[in-house]
């Protein structure tokens, strides 16, 4: 059975969530209004100040030379605007990178002012023009970055929200 609340598989015969403390509310002696009010406290309990963000590199070319101008943090969504059944897309087009070869992209999930940093790795099974990104939340608080365009996308690893 899924946790109503963070989508965990919850273990045959358990009663409570082991990610988010969620009980298994059965039965339909349970009103709805109360059940989506315990979801929402123990989503808000979780994902509150966490803001998911994107580090990008910036790049200069004079002379025939490419020299690294700085890094820009762009923020993607707040934790709380996820949802497990789509992928959130960011309204703004990145510019446009082609690649069949593995590539990397540096998230930071920022949880009340401190930062934990991934390295996520995308491998294209083909040639992508990865131009757009999105986010997608996974059971358990967790989180998958979606980057391509078009109808063409590539998703990177699960990470972490909680
Ligand atoms: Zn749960």
């Amino acid at each position: 059975m899924k946790c109503e609340c963070c989508k965990n598989e919850i273990k045959e015969g358990k009663t409570i969530c082991s990610v988010c403390g969620m009980t298994l509310l059965t039965g339909d002696d349970i009103n709805p209004t109360v059940k989506a009010s315990v979801i929402e406290d123990i989503r808000q309990k979780y994902l509150k100040d966490t803001t998911l963000l994107l580090k990008t590199y910036e790049y200069e070319i004079s002379d025939g030379k490419v020299t690294e101008n700085g890094t820009k943090i762009i923020r993607l969504f707040d934790a709380l605007q996820l949802k497990n059944d789509v992928v959130k897309m960011l309204s703004h087009d990145f510019e446009e990178v082609v690649s069949s070869r593995d590539f990397a992209l540096e998230i930071i999930v920022r949880k009340n002012g401190k930062d934990t940093t991934h390295q996520l790795k995308f491998k294209p099974t083909k040639e992508i023009s990865h131009k757009r990104i999105g986010v997608q939340l996974t059971p358990g608080f967790r989180c998958r970055i979606y980057v391509g365009s078009g109808d063409n996308f590539i998703a990177s690893d699960e990470i972490s929200l909680i």
